[in-house]
């Protein structure tokens, strides 16, 4: 879905609400990314706020297993027209505070929201995948080494059967201790 700048400058209130729902490629989702936006005109360009919210099929790093999670994503965007955007003219720290929030609109004036609501979703789609609480851990004890995100479920589960060599020996000592 797109909207150009001059579509809604001629809307009655220079505002449109939009249900958005469609279905986006090279998401993990496997609903229609649903929401309810609104994009409006201001003075520097326009303005997409609202949320999306989608079902993703995400597979867990640690036991291999598909789970589910639904994610509901807040949109809230500035994009200013290139042409009135002059940067030069903020001081320096609101710059960079602008620049966080704002992004700068095709030469066309078009803002396409199907690509926006794409980015906020991937943004939002973890990228250390973990099903839960219920996880029954790692599917090959001892080593499920295929890619670097696995590291850290590795070395938790290392961490829990070995110990090292100068613990042992404390645990050896304390008891003694205590007993004294
Ligand atoms: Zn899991």
């Amino acid at each position: 879905m797109k909207i150009s700048i001059d579509e809604l400058r001629n809307l009655p209130q220079g505002r449109l609400n939009i249900s958005f729902r469609e279905e986006i490629e090279g998401l993990a989702a496997v609903k229609p990314v649903l929401g309810e936006l609104t994009v409006s005109a201001s003075a520097a360009g326009m303005r997409l706020t609202g949320s999306v919210q989608t079902l993703l099929k995400l597979t867990c790093h640690r036991c291999l297993r598909p789970y589910f999670l639904s994610l509901s994503v807040p949109i809230e965007e500035d994009f200013v027209e290139s042409d009135i955007g002059n940067e030069f003219e903020l001081p320096r720290e609101r710059e960079l505070l602008a620049r966080d929030f704002t992004e700068p609109l095709s030469e066309d004036g078009v803002l396409d929201i199907t690509d926006v609501v794409y980015q906020a979703v991937t943004l939002a789609t973890p990228v250390s995948c973990f099903c839960g609480e219920s996880c029954p851990g790692p599917a090959f004890p001892g080593g499920v080494a295929e890619s670097g995100s696995l590291a850290g479920g590795k070395d938790a589960s290392e961490g829990a059967t070995r110990i090292d060599p100068r613990w042992k020996n404390l645990k050896t000592l304390f008891p003694k201790e205590e007993t004294d």
